[in-house]
């Protein structure tokens, strides 16, 4: 068993709930996953059930702390991190959401933003929320439950609803209704929230008609809430703290130390989520990175550039379920061992269209570069570099919008397992990679922040000491087969963004 101080992680995503228990050094100690579904009752509609996604969170918490290895005792505070923008109304009194809990990448509040579009906010919305105008985010979701929901406007503008993303409704259950309260990361990704002021922006939810009652207390990510009491239920003696909350992508930065100006980090799942810390600077871009609030700690807020790209680790499911081209992600790696490159065959796995830096929705993927000596090796060795060339796309531009070199980015995610996706990636971007040893940097985020909180770590440079690194990879390339591969890449995403139907 261990004897250190320990903290325990709540991991809520977008298909599966995790708890994992860290000890101090960063190792986990003990974890537990469980999956749930996802409604989709019409096409581009994504929705879940707010107490499954609950009662996960309760059963994994419930196993890590009922786990032979972990003394309860020791868990010094619970850092919590979760899926972003998905949104949930409730009843104050009774708790029952007024309508499933509506998923960041559902479309359903597409027409409200294209309203919203036509009325010319989207300027004022970007320099308020650093946001571009998307059904991504929480605002026009609320929006579509009071038009679509009856009653629930009434009841909210008579102060009976609540509104939260993931964060919130976890905090409000764990404290049994205490606590109404969400962080600046999350509140960030509301398109509510005024990223300059710090403030619930009242002249943009008087657009949106959302009444501000609804809205939690915003806090600082590393903010002590109280004693989890519902954790009371597993074990009468449980009295741990709440003590982070933070939104997944800002939670695998701070996972993974980028405290610094400049640092970037790139996780490479379904999709690759880059963020470039930009501490005190709000950025605003022009080029379709978004803007946002990386963390609020100590009472201080710092910023990070955010670049997304929808197709990632999905373009290797693709292969595998899609193409069968093998059983396992992890098999594609066998093919760059068996022949070198791609021999000039590009994939744009433009499978929903693209995102940072092109948002073109109606793109649809191609494949260009094909002869009679393409053989299937290339082409998924194609595929696997389509994942890098797209981060570089991103990187590009956050270089040119930071007005910062990128020298080390740090990796975590499904994908970045691959090696040869992470050599090609050095080698394209010409920078280092860092893969550090524990993965799961998005919960360590998490956990961390609530160490802080509790007096577990003393300051951020302590848990740089923690943060070790499995693999360095470093650019070996020659400028010229650099430049080369990256136009053709452009090439061939310049003619699928002809070839529309
Ligand atoms: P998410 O959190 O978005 O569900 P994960 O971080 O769990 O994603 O990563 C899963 C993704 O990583 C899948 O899309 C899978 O195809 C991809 N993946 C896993 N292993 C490899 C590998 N060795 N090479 C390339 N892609 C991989």
């Amino acid at each position: 068993m261990e004897k250190d101080e320990l903290i325990l992680a709540i991991d809520q995503g977008t298909t599966s709930s995790r708890a994992i228990v860290f000890n101090k050094k960063s190792k986990i100690v003990s974890t537990s996953q469980m999956e749930f579904g996802l409604i989709c009752p019409k096409s581009g509609w994504v929705e879940q059930n707010i107490y499954e996604i609950w009662a996960t969170v309760f059963e994994t918490v419930k196993e890590v702390l009922t786990n032979e290895k972990v003394d309860p005792t020791l868990i010094k505070a619970i850092g919590i991190t979760n899926q972003r923008e998905t949104t949930v109304l409730w009843d104050k009194t009774t708790g029952e959401p007024v309508y499933n809990a509506i998923v960041w990448q559902s479309r359903q509040s597409q027409d409200i933003c294209e309203d919203w579009i036509n009325k010319g906010y989207s300027k004022l919305i970007q320099d308020k929320t650093g946001l571009l105008i998307n059904p991504y985010f929480s605002a026009s979701k609320v929006k579509w439950i009071f038009d679509n929901v009856p009653g629930v406007l009434e009841k909210a503008l008579k102060g009976e609803i609540l509104f939260g993303t993931i964060d919130t409704y976890l905090v409000w259950k764990l404290t049994k209704g205490a606590k109404h309260v969400t962080d600046y990361s999350n509140a960030s990704r509301t398109m509510m929230f005024n990223i300059n002021t710090l403030r619930w922006d009242e002249e943009l939810l008087d657009l949106y008609g959302i009444p501000k009652c609804i809205l939690p207390q915003v806090v600082n990510s590393n903010e002590n809430l109280g004693v989890a009491t519902r954790l009371k239920e597993i074990n009468n003696n449980l009295d741990i703290p709440i003590c982070s909350i933070i939104g997944d992508q800002q939670a695998s930065l701070f996972g993974q130390c980028c405290f610094n100006k400049g640092d970037v980090k790139s996780t490479y799942g379904t999709g690759c989520f880059m963020l470039m810390n930009t501490t005190n600077s709000i950025v605003k871009s022009k080029n379709g990175l978004l803007t946002t609030i990386a963390w609020g700690v100590n009472g201080e807020v710092e910023y990070a550039l955010e670049g997304s790209v929808f197709v990632a680790g999905s373009a290797i499911q693709w292969l595998r379920d899609g193409m069968r081209l093998f059983e396992k992600s992890k098999d594609c790696e066998k093919y760059s061992r068996v022949v070198d490159g791609s021999d000039g065959v590009y994939v744009v796995p433009a499978f929903v269209g693209l995102g940072t830096p092109y948002w073109d929705n109606d793109a649809r993927g191609a494949v260009f570069g094909l002869t009679r000596a393409t053989k299937k090796e290339h082409f998924v060795n194609a595929t696997v570099e389509s994942i890098a060339y797209q981060a570089k796309d991103v990187m590009e531009v956050m270089k040119e919008e930071a007005c910062t070199g990128i020298k080390s980015i740090g990796v975590d995610g499904g994908a970045s397992a691959n090696n040869y996706l992470m050599q090609f990636q050095a080698d394209i971007l010409n920078c280092k990679i860092l893969r550090p040893t524990c993965l799961e940097t998005t919960a360590l985020g998490a956990a961390y922040l609530a160490g802080l909180t509790s007096g577990v770590y003393s300051s951020k440079e302590e848990l740089v000491k923690y943060h070790t690194i499995e693999q360095i990879f470093v650019a070996n390339m020659s400028e010229e087969k650099r430049s080369k591969l990256y136009t053709g890449w452009k090439k061939a995403v310049e003619a699928t963004r002809i070839f529309k139907i």
